[in-house]
């Protein structure tokens, strides 16, 4: 392809470097693959923009930008399928021919076990689905089967893998949706966030069970600004932000094997945190 001379060309200085490094999120666990780098936002737009003199600029296209050193052209595609990854190393230079070339190999891939990216095996996802005909949750299949939570729960929802067999009797009991309104999703959230209420309490007052409840809330939390980063900040953890508030202040009058024992987390997940190397932002 010839090059042309790119669109955007802007001397990106380091407080938009900085901005943007500060909403990365490389936790793993995101994305198809577990290894995306998602980037936090509040907006509900699947592709996220960060603003920088007087323009919106692309922060997958940034990231593009900042790893290769020019703005790629005429576009910048994800191999992961995650609009909101920011992972350089699942972005590439693409004309809108790519992408669509792109499109159809990603259908390949949504299809099954073939593509390399893939995995799990429709074995795995039988699997996953026969254990959820046990009433586990979740976090304890991904935990029996060494996988992320972020790859079981869409399998368990219905969302992904939808050409394996559901068991009988599975979806329609286990299928998680939208139940409450938005001003209902609003007062829920509002609610978790700031008296981080139990989901089994929250659920009560709305008539959901604690799973369906956690379901709602943290799946529509971006109706609350700032929910998203509260809930997610460590994402596939027991703790949320709140929680590590408190361990934080706790770690002053209680041993790390109290505090492990009243939050029901491993030792080494307070030693992590008394370190400083896990929720460092908090
Ligand atoms: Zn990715």
């Amino acid at each position: 392809m010839k090059e042309k001379v790119s669109r955007n060309i802007l001397d990106v200085d380091d407080s938009l470097i900085k901005r943007f490094w500060e909403k990365v999120d490389k936790s793993p666990g995101q994305g198809a693959n577990g290894d995306c780098w998602e980037w936090i936002s509040q907006s509900k737009d699947s592709y996220q923009r960060i603003s920088y003199k007087n323009q919106l600029i692309y922060v997958h296209r940034l990231s593009f930008f900042l790893h290769h050193g020019k703005w790629a052209n005429p576009m910048t595609c994800h191999t992961c399928d995650n609009p909101r990854c920011v992972n350089p190393t699942h972005l590439f230079e693409g004309t809108n021919l790519d992408n669509v070339k792109d499109m159809v190999a990603k259908k390949r891939h949504t299809l099954g076990s073939k593509n390399n990216w893939a995995t799990i095996t429709e074995k795995d996802v039988e699997k996953i689905l026969s254990a959820r005909m046990t009433e586990l949750s979740a976090t304890e299949i991904a935990k029996n089967l060494n996988l992320s939570s972020s790859l079981v729960e869409p399998i368990i929802y219905g969302e992904n893998w939808k050409h394996v067999k559901r068991p009988d009797g599975i979806s329609n009991i286990n299928l998680k949706s939208r139940i409450l309104n938005d001003n209902q999703l609003i007062q829920a959230i509002t609610e978790k966030i700031t008296t981080n209420v139990s989901y089994k309490e929250l659920g009560k007052k709305f008539g959901l069970s604690s799973g369906n409840m956690r379901y709602n809330v943290r799946k529509f939390a971006d109706l609350v600004p700032g929910a998203s980063d509260w809930l997610n900040i460590e994402r596939g953890s027991k703790l949320n932000k709140f929680d590590v508030m408190v361990i934080k202040t706790m770690l002053n009058t209680h041993s790390i094997k109290q505090i492990s024992a009243i939050f029901d987390v491993a030792v080494g997940t307070v030693q992590d945190i008394k370190k400083g190397w896990r929720w460092k932002t908090v």
